[in-house]
């Protein structure tokens, strides 16, 4: 394993380079994704510095933060079953797969405070992806209004396993267009300012489309 300090510095070090070959201005957030790997490698991510910190299921989560007491955010990046939010909303600090109806109802229900939340786009249209067509997208976050514990800071998405990197960054540049659509329709609990896309194989294209989020595992803590 490699020193995650050194893999974190030669990533912000791309992520520099990538906004200024485009001369972009936005600030991007690294979310440490520590799915794969233990309480001490997590920890280690912490004192390296990383204050954002993401998880994909109840169980790994759960594990991390009877562990770890520091003061970090904890994203939930992988898909949430209803029967699931009871035990994980209150101990996220935001969610990155806001995909229907019903979850937006049972986080609703459940939640005692507000949740920062990203609606999930399907922008390639891949079978195996979860998450909403753009068109429905839009329908989806004006069906918002109604739930004031939500606040749909932005969009996320996963960009298709490929070598293409035109394709990939298709996705993204569409999936930052789709977020300023939202984000001028004016909901008051949508704001919609912030994209959370790329992951180790995609983030420097992630960046250059506009991501202020990138979801780092592998290159990071892997
Ligand atoms: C695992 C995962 C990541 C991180 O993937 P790497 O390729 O290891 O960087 C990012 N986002 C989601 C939703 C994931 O499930």
């Amino acid at each position: 394993m490699t020193k995650i300090i050194e893999n974190l510095k030669q990533i912000q070090h791309q992520i520099e380079i990538a906004k200024q070959r485009v001369n972009a201005q936005q600030t991007v957030e690294i979310i440490a994704v520590t799915k794969e790997v233990d309480v001490n490698r997590t920890e280690e991510a912490i004192e390296a510095g990383l204050i954002h910190l993401g998880e994909n299921r109840p169980e790994g989560l759960l594990n991390k933060l009877d562990s770890i007491n520091s003061a970090v955010s904890w994203h939930y990046i992988g898909s949430l079953q209803t029967r699931k939010v009871k035990q994980v909303i209150d101990q996220i600090d935001y969610l990155h797969s806001l995909d229907r109806l019903s979850l937006a109802e049972e986080i609703e229900k459940r939640a005692t405070k507000r949740v920062k939340c990203f609606v999930q786009v399907n922008v390639s249209g891949e079978e195996s992806k979860h998450g909403l067509t753009r068109e429905q997208a839009l329908d989806f976050v004006k069906q918002l209004e109604q739930f004031p514990k939500i606040e749909v800071v932005g969009l996320m998405t996963m960009a298709p396993f490929t070598e293409d990197e035109t394709m990939i960054r298709q996705v993204f540049k569409q999936l930052k267009q789709l977020q300023q659509e939202v984000s001028q329709l004016n909901i008051p609990n949508v704001p919609c300012t912030e994209l959370s896309m790329g992951m180790s194989n995609d983030y420097e294209i992630a960046v250059e489309e506009g991501a202020t989020f990138v979801r780092i595992g592998t290159a990071l803590v892997g």
